[in-house]
């Protein structure tokens, strides 16, 4: 196999990252990390504390090529989920900044600081690739729908799938990525930093996400851009006309080859709002924890609000029924089930959980609900646990009543669930965050609005007005805490 990352130790004074002032080439990189790996090797599995730092990326990168699995932990979790993550993966070292200050639950873990600049280069001799199937990361989910979970991650399924984002969007080593996602999930981590890594390109991270320095960024040397809806948001509203700066930043996002959206569903309200002020249409990719990514729509094919692209190379998709009837009908709702090479080995002592998710002849089951076009784009309407609502004797995805909300003035933010219903089975509860507090839309007003734009029985029954929706470190909309 050729190896995860390009990290040539070859004189290359190319950038591979650089963190607001701080640039590391690719050089740099390959001394760090391969001093530290020397430190790493024979360790069973390192904890990773990921701040959005060149530390981070050299701890993964060290990990990586002494083959010992990292485990990256979100510095802002909780003592108890983060007590959780260290029982569950029990990493005998944590590799951290100098500065950092760590909470006691790592006490009992050897620690490393990072050093970005070791005295006297890498030396030692190159270190051999470990096996494909050997596990690379364990990233936890991000708990949407219940504990996270460790996924074991094996440096087949990332290849396979950062090689499947080089054929859809034609990445190359001359890109430069612009992001500003932390570095202890999917989307930040192994899109965000391996994916440059691997290609050779380079990586600049805006440590916070401002509007001003996407702007700054794409306006200096950036191609592609990578965010989360609550982003590609803060940056619909930025392009806004009045908004101070929304001029250059029309500009920049314009002259970006990719801006590509992914983690959650991008309102297609936001994303109309974009197309507007930048002519550039947003692309969306959809990929989860266990599978990496599944599909995306390609650089030369055609962005359409709403939906996340065709498959991916390499992944095979379908949708079932709940009575596991494989769907053939376009417009039909189902579960979506992968296979590829993109799939993870399973989840961390949770034999259970594992089992549960995959089918006998290796198919992933999502828990996400969608449609597929006739030509292969996917349309995600929401997960089966949370934002399928069967009302009256239809099946209604929550995304298109989100959409429909999100599409009048008066709304600002908006999530549905179903609650029981003696009557319907389910109602539809629009959960509203309003444009202007003292004078929300009523309920009427959002009921009529959703049936001219859908059709009657999606109409929500019960509209309940909240200062903010609840929202992960992702952005996600966390349902399971909207309660009555
Ligand atoms: P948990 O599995 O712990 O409940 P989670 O599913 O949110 O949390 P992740 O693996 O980080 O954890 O997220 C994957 C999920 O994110 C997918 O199953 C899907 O629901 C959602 N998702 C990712 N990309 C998109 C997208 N482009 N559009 C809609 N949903 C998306
Ligand atoms: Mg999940």
């Amino acid at each position: 196999m050729t190896p995860l990352l390009f990290v040539p130790d070859d004189g290359s004074a190319r950038e591979a990252t650089r963190f607001g002032e701080h640039t590391m080439t690719y050089d740099r990189l390959a001394a760090a990390s391969t001093s530290l790996a020397a430190r790493l090797s024979g360790a069973g599995r390192v904890a990773v504390w990921a701040t959005p730092t060149p530390e981070t990326v050299v701890a993964v990168v060290a990990a990586l090529r002494a083959g010992v699995p990292a485990v990256p932990l979100n510095p802002k979790t909780g003592t108890r989920e983060l007590a959780h993550i260290v029982a569950d993966s029990e990493p005998t070292v944590v590799l951290a900044g100098a500065g950092d200050v760590l909470p006691p639950v790592l006490d009992t873990l050897d620690r490393i600081d990072v050093d970005t600049a070791p005295d006297g280069g890498g030396g030692g001799a190159a270190l051999p690739e470990p096996s494909p199937e050997s596990p690379a990361l364990i990233v936890y989910t991000s708990g949407t729908t219940g504990p996270p979970k460790g996924a074991i991650l094996p440096r087949r399924a990332i290849a396979a799938s950062l090689d499947a984002l080089e054929d859809a969007w034609q990445w190359t080593g001359d890109d430069v990525l612009v992001h500003a996602l932390p570095l202890f999930h999917v989307h930040g981590l192994i899109l965000g930093v391996l994916g440059p890594l691997r290609r050779g390109g380079s990586v600049r991270h805006l440590g916070r996400f401002s509007t001003g320095g996407v702007a700054r960024e794409l306006s200096s040397g950036g191609t592609m851009l990578f965010g989360v809806p609550t982003m590609y948001h803060r940056l619909a509203e930025a392009l806004d006309g009045s908004a101070p700066g929304a001029a250059e930043l029309a500009k920049a996002l314009a002259g970006a080859r990719l801006l590509v959206s992914g983690s959650a569903a991008l309102p297609v309200h936001d994303h109309e709002r974009i197309a507007a002020a930048t002519g550039r249409r947003v692309i969306e990719r959809y990929g989860m924890t266990e599978t990496l990514m599944n599909t995306g729509v390609r650089a030369d094919g055609e962005p359409r609000p709403g939906t996340v692209g065709a498959p991916l190379r390499g992944v095979e998709l379908r949708l079932v029924e709940e009575d596991g009837t494989v769907l053939t009908d376009p417009d039909a709702i189902g579960e979506i089930q992968v296979r590829g090479t993109n799939l993870f080995t399973g989840y961390l002592n949770r034999p259970d959980a594992t089992a549960a998710a995959l089918t006998e002849d290796g198919w992933f089951r999502t828990g996400d609900m969608a449609t597929r076009d006739t030509d292969g784009y996917v349309r995600i309407v929401g997960r089966k646990a949370t934002d399928l609502i069967k009302s009256g004797g239809y099946k209604i995805g929550a995304g298109e009543i989100e959409n429909a909300l999100l599409d009048h003035p008066g709304v600002h933010e908006a999530a549905v669930t179903g609650e029981p219903d003696p009557d319907l089975g389910e109602r539809i509860v629009a959960w509203v965050v309003p444009a202007d507090p003292a004078s929300p839309p009523t309920t009427d007003e959002l009921a009529d609005h959703v049936a001219a734009q859908l059709s009657p029985h999606k109409r929500p029954r019960t509209v309940r007005y909240l200062d903010a929706l609840p929202r992960n470190d992702l952005g996600k909309i966390m349902k399971r805490s909207l309660h009555a």
